[in-house]
């Protein structure tokens, strides 16, 4: 017999900034994958916790937090919009894109964004009006191709 590791309840983390958060089993199993638990390691200021060591934040409890303001936000449309129509399956899709929106990031936050995507695609440049990588464009050609 397998039994699955997956929790039946919610669960509850506590948090200084937003007090008791309860999170339904399937964003209590996503938190517990390694791709999840890697953000753990990931600083939300980049390299500011070298120089402010007590400024310690990191992309883990972010983005929990991220994941119950997300909730609360779809719950109180739900109630205070019914023509929404907003269903509990919604109110769970919207808690796990809170809860993942940040998986993707590298190493030290968006100071990795600024230094490793140009290395790595130099056929992308950073968006000026989104003040960085996100939605990155492919470079023009420097130059032109003239057929003869
Ligand atoms: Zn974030």
């Amino acid at each position: 017999i397998i039994y699955s590791k997956v929790p039946v309840l919610p669960q509850v983390f506590n948090d200084p900034i937003h007090g008791h958060m309860e999170f339904p089993p399937l964003l209590v199993k996503i938190i517990d994958t390694p791709q999840f638990q890697r953000l753990r390691n990931i600083k939300q200021l980049g390299g500011g916790y070298y120089v402010y060591p007590a400024a310690s934040h990191n992309r883990f409890e972010h983005s929990l937090g991220v994941a119950h303001l997300a909730g609360e936000f779809v719950r109180s449309l739900k109630k205070n919009q019914p023509g929404l129509l907003i269903t509990d399956r919604d109110i769970l899709c919207v808690e796990i894109a809170g809860l993942c929106h940040d998986v993707g990031h590298g190493p030290f936050s968006h100071m990795f964004d600024r230094m490793f995507i140009p290395e790595a695609r130099p056929d992308l440049k950073a968006r000026p009006d989104l003040k960085g990588w996100e939605g990155a464009v492919p470079r023009r050609p420097k130059h032109k191709t003239t057929h003869l």
